[in-house]
């Protein structure tokens, strides 16, 4: 068996091509529906939020995209990622499973969120966009973009989710630093965010109403601005594949397969990134991998929510999305990782969730940081409080192994550091963090809400 630890790439093996599921789905996606017509929309729908080239890939059919080379330039500065055997962790729980984790931390923002960011930012200035409005939730979105619209010369404004903006005042700092402009959400400078305030003058915002207010914006600028989404979207899922091709060529030097991948769900970005060539391994090459996609107990859109058309967003701007969804008003608990509190989640995971092909599960927070601390003890990495979601059912999953004796390949993302979360990690230490369950009547009461669509 191998001794070694890490699993590093040569810049000349930095995937040149994204990977598109669409290509290779059993059945294809459902349509989104413009929410007047009810008819599938059509590129016009999308033009005043998105430059062409990016609506293109939402529906493109193509296999492989190629990463255009401005774009693969700026990802060697960090790319590839190392992929690094848990050695000292598989120990510490005492297992025969060989635990694996991405590092997608490396990234100079400290997430896999560049990844999307950059190509974003890349092809708006192509079409010479010079402004770009956004939602953040934990504020790791935030700055990715405006890291990259810094480099591609693009104003950048953010709605920055409010509790995460009150959680997390160094966030701003940094988005702040990489020149974009940074308000906290719901605020009283657009319509969306003053109908919520006029209900709960104190709404810790969601990111949900962070996306109306950005969309809004964007909506109503006479073409000045466009909008752009760090998760839930073909694009971003698309532009996240540089993750997973990469660890395929990282397995191939491990010399092992994965028996099972996890990534914790937000909007499903870092999930899908990772696991899909991986899918496309199971469909095309008959491979046999388990794909465990984690999130919060207090947003249980997989395991919980309904499989129905629904908004992207509070305000209902967006189109109608096909989703597992709690429903669009509903506002999920202030917990730690703010990342994941999203009432949805992206189609491409729902659809593969709904064929059977990849599994989810729900997890608590304090779980979630007793795994933090123990895989932050025997590896010396802070996982961010979203990540850590993916850390417990990894480790749930090697605890099984210990019991069965199975010497399984357990291969996780560990989509960022958590270095700017240390007020959770601190809220943790001293018993304060609430352990929020299936709020079931709120999200009963928000799916009432939901359009009907046959
Ligand atoms: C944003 C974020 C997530 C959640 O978003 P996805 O689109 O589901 O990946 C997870 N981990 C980290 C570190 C994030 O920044």
């Amino acid at each position: 068996m191998s001794e070694q630890k890490k699993y590093v790439l040569p810049e000349s093996e930095i995937p040149t091509s994204w990977y598109n599921i669409q290509a290779d789905l059993p059945e294809p996606l459902p349509p989104v529906i413009h929410p007047g017509t009810l008819q599938p929309i059509g590129p016009d729908d999308l033009a005043p939020l998105f430059p062409m080239a990016l609506i293109a890939q939402e529906v493109s059919q193509e296999r492989y995209i190629d990463i255009p080379e401005p774009v693969l330039d700026i990802y060697r500065m960090w790319r590839p990622t190392p992929l690094i055997r848990a050695t000292r962790l598989e120990k510490a729980l005492g297992t025969p499973a060989h635990i694996y984790y991405k590092y997608e931390g490396t990234s100079p923002a400290g997430s896999h969120k560049p990844n999307t960011a950059v190509a974003q930012a890349f092809y708006n200035k192509a079409e010479g966009v010079n402004a770009l409005t956004t939602e953040t939730g934990a504020g790791q979105w935030g700055s990715a973009l405006s890291m990259a619209c810094n480099w591609f010369d693009i104003e950048c404004e953010v709605y920055m989710v409010k509790i995460s903006y009150q959680h997390k005042p160094y966030r701003r700092s940094l988005m702040q630093t990489f020149g974009a402009s940074v308000t906290a959400s719901p605020s009283d400078t657009t319509n969306a965010g003053r109908a919520i305030l006029e209900q709960d003058a104190d709404s810790p915002g969601s990111l949900g109403i962070a996306i109306s207010e950005a969309v809004e914006v964007a909506a109503t600028s006479g073409g000045a601005k466009k909008y752009s989404l760090g998760s839930v979207l073909n694009h971003v899922m698309l532009h996240q594949t540089v993750v997973g091709e990469e660890v395929v060529k990282q397995m191939e030097m491990a010399d092992e397969y994965p028996d099972v991948m996890i990534g914790c769900v937000g909007g499903g970005s870092n999930f899908a990134g990772f696991v899909l060539p991986f899918v496309r391994e199971n469909l095309v090459n008959g491979k046999n991998t388990r794909f465990v996609a984690v999130e919060p107990t207090a947003t249980p859109s997989l395991t919980k929510g309904q499989y129905v058309y629904d908004f992207g967003d509070t305000g209902q701007m967006t189109p109608l999305i096909k989703m597992y969804t709690l429903g669009h008003s509903f506002i999920p608990a202030p917990i730690h990782a703010g990342g994941l509190r999203y009432h949805g989640m992206a189609p491409i995971v729902c659809h593969l969730y709904d064929l059977g092909l990849i599994e989810a599960v729900a997890v608590p927070q304090n779980p979630v940081f007793e795994a933090a601390v123990l895989f932050a003890q025997a590896e010396g990495i802070i996982p961010a409080p979203e990540t850590a979601h993916a850390v417990r059912t990894a480790i749930d999953e090697a605890l099984l192994c210990k019991e069965s004796g199975e010497e399984k390949v357990i291969v996780f993302n560990l989509s960022g550091h958590g270095h700017f979360d240390m007020a959770s990690y601190d809220a943790y230490f001293t018993g304060t963090l609430p352990d929020y369950e299936y709020p079931e009547d709120e999200v009963e009461r928000a799916l009432a809400g939901l359009p009907q669509i046959a």
